[in-house]
């Protein structure tokens, strides 16, 4: 009976009217996911999961415009693990909304220090969830939180705004705007939000994803379509970030379409928070000898 039941498990997770048969790597597979879901609450209890940092910078320039906190796990026995090895889990056990706040929270303080040390970091972004817009209590949480206006932006995915006929999720993103909270959002292009419902939301930046960056060095309808891009976000007053920049070659082109930021390896990896400080801190020298 225990066996029906995982694979009745299975066949309910991929949709209505279907059988599964039960198998030895099915009860495997279940068992594992069974493990890492008890392990994800007990490392939200202790508090192990924590932002790494990633700058973002002007294109032309190159002064960092920002940063965007990524989530990482710091397991006790397998060492930092990346979102790839937890995301998925969490949201199925319904708390990415979690880990989000808390990514906001830790992101929040790690900017009041950064201010007291006289760093200057114009912006943090933080992911914001599917799950997370659509939680009625996001508001009360965020106005309890010291926000600094015009500091913290919120990256949504594309796909979200197909939901923005959702009436708490449009009130939600109304008042995230009234909080001073700027909505950029990630991963443009791959979902399939129509371009008006992407108007509504105003956004301030468009993030192309790297699965678009990375071919402009080889190819040159590549590079036209970034291009269009590009300008679907000059035409609309939005400002445009390359994700993903792995290369000054790759740079360089992105520069020339009119990206205004940058991000990607070849400027800096997620680090952690000490590391950043000390990022910034060696820029900020060199700028001041030079
Ligand atoms: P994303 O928001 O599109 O973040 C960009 C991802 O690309 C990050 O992966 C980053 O480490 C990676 N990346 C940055 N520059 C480069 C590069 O030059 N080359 C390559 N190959 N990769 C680069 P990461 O940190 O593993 O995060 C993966 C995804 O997990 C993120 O994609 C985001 O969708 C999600 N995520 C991360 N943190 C959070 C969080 O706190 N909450 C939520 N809801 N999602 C998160
Ligand atoms: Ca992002
Ligand atoms: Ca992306």
């Amino acid at each position: 009976l225990v066996n029906a039941d995982i694979a009745l498990y299975r066949a309910k997770e991929r949709g209505r009217n279907r059988h599964e048969f039960f198998s030895d790597a099915l009860q495997a597979e279940i068992a594992t996911v069974k493990r890492v879901a008890d392990d994800i609450l007990r490392g939200i209890e202790q508090r192990e999961f924590l932002p790494y940092y990633q700058p973002l910078f002007d294109a032309r320039t190159l002064e960092v415009v920002g940063v965007e906190a990524l989530a990482r796990w710091n397991h006790p026995v397998d060492g930092r693990l990346a979102p790839v090895s937890f995301l998925k889990i969490a949201e199925d056990l319904n708390v990415l909304g979690i880990i989000d706040s808390l990514m906001l929270e830790q992101a929040l303080a790690d900017y009041t220090r950064w201010d007291a040390l006289g760093l200057s970091v114009p912006s943090i972004s933080v992911n914001v969830s599917f799950k997370r817009l659509h939680d009625q209590e996001l508001i009360t949480s965020l106005r309890d939180l010291d926000l600094p206006a015009g500091k913290v932006s919120f990256e949504l995915l594309e796909s979200i705004f197909l939901d923005e006929v959702d009436p708490i999720v449009a009130w939600n993103l109304d008042q995230i705007r009234d909080l001073g909270i700027h909505v950029d959002i990630d991963d443009f292009g791959t979902g399939h939000a129509s371009i008006v419902s992407l108007l509504k939301l105003s956004p301030r930046r468009f993030k192309i994803d790297r699965q678009f960056v990375t071919p402009i060095t080889n190819s040159p309808e590549q590079r036209r379509l970034v291009g269009s891009i590009v300008e679907i976000g000059k035409s609309l007053g939005i400002a445009v970030v390359a994700e993903g920049v792995e290369t000054m070659q790759q740079a360089s082109i992105l520069r020339k379409l009119g990206c205004d930021i940058l991000q990607g390896y070849a400027f800096a990896q997620p680090m952690p928070a000490a590391e950043l400080e000390t990022f910034l801190g060696k820029r900020r020298r060199l700028s001041n000898a030079s």
